[in-house]
């Protein structure tokens, strides 16, 4: 028959990946939780609805990544991001009612119908933070300093922060009209999706992969609308006041201007952190503030801002760990007194395995020289004065002890 097969773009997490992943797990509440963030975990499933208005429906993702199902009249979709159901349990809950900062975590499966290739699935996972509440830039420092934290804490310090600031609804306005303006003379030149951009989001021109429109881009009218600086005094100010918050702290950043982001809600500050070590799909890191969005979604005007990791590219850059060895095999012939032994050992929180298939002693010695630290031997003299042997695995050295004074 034939076997089924997992769907494209979907990968199995395998018990030997997993420490990795409790890492990654452990070391995002660890340093999270240091910064006051609490967890939450919404549905994987949301109303279509959010996402078209949360993430906007003038972005990839909305446009071509959703997975999107009807039930019951309803239209469904797998959250292909998580601020936007964050949002949504922030409004529905009333926590703009606690007092701010709200400093929520997240992590899960998300889920974008890409072209599958290393470093982009279908299904992959994220681990996040929202910041609610605060307007002023020490929460962008806090947040960038939180994303920087973590991946130190996993011991990845080769990865380069950009930065860039997408200034207000206000000014944007005027520099979307000064780019369309000098892009236009090469409109029929463009890619089809940036000729669809043009209109919709003119911002996002400037994130396009394809290498003609780069080339367009970088001529030297664009370029100098491009590099010029078009945010108003106050977005200069709170940006300035985040600089001088990073460079205080010692955080490097690299200011890119073509930073857009491709998701609609952000404004002012908007950043990335790459990784030196990956291929083309080298962020690991997407963040920014989205100061309109609880708003948008019906909620009290509340300032927000957040970032999104990617798990299986912080995966990929941390490579394989050693899986962990149990503490210790039970070793005996006597199958009661081995049950009964693991089981004490197992309630005084050693991790413990005893032979399940009644194999011979020699065998039982063989595994637990592959899968314990130490072999805890009853043999019949054991088992006649109340002793066990505890042998090392690793050192060979082994004692007789009294039973009673076992421990591990
Ligand atoms: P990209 O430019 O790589 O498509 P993005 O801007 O779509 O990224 P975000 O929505 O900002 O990504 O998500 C944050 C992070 O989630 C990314 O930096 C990346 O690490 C990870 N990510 C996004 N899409 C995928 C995917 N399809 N497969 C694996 N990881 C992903
Ligand atoms: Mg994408």
């Amino acid at each position: 028959m034939a076997i089924i097969k997992v769907q494209k773009g979907t990968k199995d997490i395998l018990p030997q990946e997993m420490t990795v992943w409790h890492l990654m797990e452990e070391k995002a509440k660890e340093i999270f939780e240091k910064y006051g963030a609490k967890e939450i975990r919404t549905p994987i499933f949301e109303a279509t609805e959010l996402f078209a208005r949360g993430v906007g429906d003038t972005t990839d993702i909305v446009n071509k990544e959703m997975y999107t199902f009807e039930k019951s009249d309803r239209s469904l979709t797998l959250r292909p991001e998580n601020t936007a159901g964050v949002v949504r349990s922030f409004i529905e809950n009333g926590m703009h009612r606690l007092s701010a900062p709200v400093k929520l975590w997240y992590k899960g499966p998300m889920f974008r119908y890409e072209r599958p290739q290393a470093g982009r699935q279908r299904q992959f996972h994220q681990v996040g933070v929202e910041v609610f509440g605060i307007k002023q830039p020490t929460a962008d420092a806090e947040v960038i300093l939180m994303a920087v934290n973590y991946l130190k804490s996993l011991g990845l310090n080769d990865l380069t922060v950009e930065l860039n600031s997408l200034g207000c609804p206000k000014c944007r306005e005027e520099f979307k009209t000064r780019l369309k303006d000098v892009i236009r003379p090469y409109l029929a030149q463009l890619c089809e999706d940036c000729q669809s951009r043009f209109e919709k989001n003119p911002l996002r021109l400037l994130d396009c992969k394809s290498t003609e429109c780069q080339e367009i881009y970088s001529k030297p009218e664009i370029q100098a609308v491009i590099q010029g600086d078009f945010i108003c005094e106050e977005c200069a100010e709170h940006f300035n006041e985040l600089k001088s918050y990073l460079d205080i702290l010692g955080i490097k950043y690299e200011r890119n201007k073509l930073l857009v982001r491709g998701l609609d809600y952000y404004n002012r500050t908007v950043f990335e952190i790459k990784s030196n070590n990956l291929g083309s799909q080298n962020a690991v890191c997407g963040g920014g503030r989205y100061d309109s969005l609880v708003k948008n979604l019906g909620g009290e005007d509340t300032p927000a801002i957040g970032f999104a990791m990617g798990m299986e590219r912080l995966a990929s850059l941390l490579g394989e760990k050693q899986e962990k060895k149990m503490t210790a095999y039970v070793i005996s012939n006597n199958t009661v007194e081995a049950m009964k032994l693991t089981e004490e050992l197992r309630s005084k929180n050693v991790t413990c395995e005893f032979d399940l298939a009644n194999k011979k002693f020699v065998k039982q010695l063989e595994k637990a020289s592959k899968v314990a630290k130490y072999a805890v031997i009853l043999g019949e003299d054991e088992l006649s004065q109340d002793k066990v042997t505890v042998k090392n695995m690793e050192t060979g050295i082994q004692e007789t002890i009294k039973r009673n004074e076992l421990k591990l």
